[in-house]
Order: structure tokens, then sequence, then C-alpha cells
């Protein structure tokens, strides 16, 4: 039987080492961090997602604007906003949740953030800080994943770890934080060949591939850690991981649940970057 990743335990314990040092810094320098956040259309996830990020802002102590815009926003316009914002001494972290509507390219408007307050550490600059080993911000997901494998005690040097996944935002990240880590890393994707015979040697095993129950006991070693980033809304309203969790908990040694693992962790993880966002552009160093 496996133990359970607690990422709720894990997010609170951030959440309130950020609520303190946030009260702290404050308290020191007289400024309160700030995150803009920007939703553009009306996807309800992300209407979901937005208002959470805005509620952790307000316990954390720091200022949250959100700019709401129509469907019909031009990328054009989007990018105004952007540049806007950038040049903004009162905003210090800059979100646009994603999904974009079709019509934007996503791409762009993630290089037209000032890279100083790119909480979510998707620009190119900080993709390529990520890939040298000289980060200000971790993309929050992979961040948080991390600290979770980190909570477990066990230590990734040397391990073989296998992800599952290569998107930009998820997969990519979280294998070069592993490598970072001294792990063994291997990437898999669709075009994999004999995904299961990659699996079985993983000592530590991330699922994100987007879909449900895709990881099966069979895929797992004995004694694996196994961190599942998937978050599947099912048909009946539950939601569900990429990892068939009663097939693999009996087998892992430790194993997040979800919901209640990666998926709290995610804004913990933006919390701390946006304070850290503060903190440079205050030319503040500790
Ligand atoms: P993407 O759809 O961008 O990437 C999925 C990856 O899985 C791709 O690299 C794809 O390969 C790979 N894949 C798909 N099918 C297979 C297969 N049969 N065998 C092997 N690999 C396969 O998803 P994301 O990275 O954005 O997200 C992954 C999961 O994590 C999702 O469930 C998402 O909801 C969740 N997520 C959770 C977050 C959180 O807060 N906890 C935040 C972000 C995401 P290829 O590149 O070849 O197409």
């Amino acid at each position: 039987m496996a133990k359970l990743i607690d990422g709720k335990a894990v997010s609170a314990r951030i959440k309130e080492e950020v609520r303190q040092e946030t009260a702290a810094f404050m308290e020191k320098y007289g400024i309160q961090p700030s995150l803009a956040v920007v939703i553009v259309g009306n996807d309800p996830a992300s209407r979901v997602y937005v208002n959470n990020k805005k509620k952790a802002c307000e316990l954390m102590g720091f200022k949250s604007i959100e700019y709401a815009l129509p469907e019909d926003t031009t990328q054009e316009e989007l990018i105004a906003l952007v540049k806007k914002m950038n040049v903004d001494p009162a905003i210090n972290g800059i979100l646009v949740q994603l999904p974009v509507p079709k019509h934007i390219n996503d791409m762009a408007i993630i290089k037209s953030i000032n890279p100083k307050k790119d909480v979510d550490a998707f620009h190119p600059e900080n993709v390529g800080r990520i890939m040298v080993g000289e980060y200000k911000f971790l993309p929050c997901t992979p961040a948080g994943a991390i600290e979770l494998l980190d909570s477990t005690g066990v230590d990734v040097a040397g391990k073989n770890c296998v992800v599952i996944g290569r998107s930009n935002i998820v997969g990519k990240p979280m294998a070069m934080l592993l490598l970072h880590r001294n792990g063994t890393v291997t990437i898999c994707h669709s075009r994999t060949k004999d995904l299961t015979a990659i699996t079985r040697e993983a000592d530590i095993l991330v699922a994100a591939v987007g879909k449900p129950n895709f990881v099966t006991g069979d895929m797992v070693k004995e004694g694996a850690v196994v961190i599942d980033v998937g978050i599947n809304r099912l048909e009946n309203g539950k939601l569900c991981g990429d990892v068939n969790f009663a097939e693999v908990e009996p087998k892992a040694s430790f194993i997040t649940p979800v919901p209640g693992g990666v998926g709290p962790m995610t804004i913990a993880m933006l919390m701390r970057n946006t304070l850290t966002a503060a903190k440079i552009q205050n030319g503040i160093k500790d």
C-alpha cells in the first residue's frame, strides 16, 4: 500500500509561509505584492481557476486585479493591455489565463509579458533560464509536483525518472527539474514505442497525459513514487487523474491522489512566484 502524498496539506503549508513572508515584507518595505489576472471569454473552467487565484491572493494579503475581457477581444487589444501592465509599477505579476480563444495566438501573448512579471514562467526567457538552472520563477504545476516529491523525503539523484507528456507547461519543465536534481530522466509522448517497458523501469513516474486512468497497474514498478498531474473531468462530473489509482496505489510506495494532489499545489506556487516577483521588481534579495 502506498503512502498518500497530501497536496492539500503541503499547499496549505506553503501558502502559510508565503502569507507570513508577505506580512513581514509589507511591514518592512511598505509594498503590497499584486497579481493581475486576465481572462478572455466565458470558459467556465477558466472562471473557476481565476476565482480561486483571486481568493488565494486575498488570503496572502496580495492585491488582486482582474481584467475580464469579452470573447471577441483581438490579439492586438490583449497585447496592448499586457504592455500597459508590463510598465505599471503597481502590478508585480501578470497572468493571462489559458486557454485564450482560438483567434488569439497564446505564444504571442506569452512573449509579450515582461519576463520579470511572468509568474507562470512560460515566457521563453524564463524557460531558457530553467534550462541553464538560473531561474527566479518555475512554472507552477511542475514546481508544485517537485515540492510534493520533496515532501516524501525521496532523493531524486540517480533514480530512473519517467515523465509521460512533453507539453511546454508541464512535461518538459518537469523533466528538466528532475534532471536538475540528478535524476536519470526519460520523457515519453504519443510517439513513444513500448511505453509500458519504459514506465516499468521508473523509480519516479510522473503522468501528465490528460487521459483518465491512462497509467495502469502493469505499467508501474513495485515501490515506485507516482505523481499524477492529470486533472480529467469524467461524464459523471467527478475528477480523476491520469493514473488508475485503484490499480497503481497497491504497487506504489508514494502516490498523489486526484483531487488533492498536484492540483492544490499550482496556486500555492503561483502565490510564491508573485511574492518573488514583487521582491525582484523592488530590488529586494531576501
Ligand atoms: P497536453 O495535452 O498539452 O500534453 C499531453 C501530453 O501527453 C503530450 O505530450 C502527448 O504527447 C502526451 N500523450 C498523449 N497521449 C499519449 C499516449 N498515448 N502515450 C504517451 N503520451 C501521450 O497536456 P498538459 O501537459 O497541458 O496537461 C497534462 C495533464 O495535466 C492534463 O490532465 C491537465 O488537465 C493536467 N494539468 C494539471 C494542472 C494542475 O494544476 N494540476 C495544470 C496543468 C495541466 P504528444 O506531445 O506526442 O502529443
